[in-house]
């Protein structure tokens, strides 16, 4: 299971972003965060929309473009070609992605903290021939979720 932080957590370190972009924290941003908030997975703009019917579509765009831009908020790319968001990986912690390339539908998932340093040391010996120095890593792993596999 994914760590949830807390709304309030969420709301303080998005307006620090905004407060470093010297932008506002407005009503638009902070409903988008609080819904955004409502899930632990990266959601698709129709599915932010279902849960709040009085957003607009286009408000719900250019709010999520202006959090992506600030880094608060980032796309995730999944198995079809609809653009989930989910909050940036400074907010929500490091985290991979199961993807379902069925319906498309993509998790969060952690892995342990030992998992995490032998998959860094592996990466970092296979890319020191390219002389490459590794900082981080994106994982994600695809196949059939669930629902879809039963
Ligand atoms: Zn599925
Ligand atoms: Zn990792």
């Amino acid at each position: 299971m994914p760590a949830r932080v807390a709304v309030p957590a969420l709301h303080d370190a998005v307006q620090a972003k905004l407060r470093e972009a010297d932008q506002l924290y407005t009503s638009g941003r902070r409903e988008l965060v609080e819904v955004l908030a409502g899930f632990d997975r990266p959601v698709t703009i129709y599915e932010l929309l279902e849960t709040r019917p009085k957003l607009t579509q286009s408000s719900v765009y250019r709010n999520l473009a202006g959090l992506v831009e600030l880094e608060a908020v980032q796309k995730v790319v999944g198995a079809d070609d609809r653009v989930r968001y989910e909050f940036a990986e400074d907010i929500i912690g490091h985290h991979h992605h199961l993807i379902c390339t069925e319906c498309g539908r993509v998790d969060d998932f952690r892995v342990p903290r030992s998992t995490e340093r032998s998959l860094d040391t592996a990466l970092q010996r296979a890319a020191d021939a390219a002389g490459f120095a590794v900082a981080g890593h994106r994982l994600d792993a695809v196949g059939l979720c669930a629902a879809c596999a039963a």
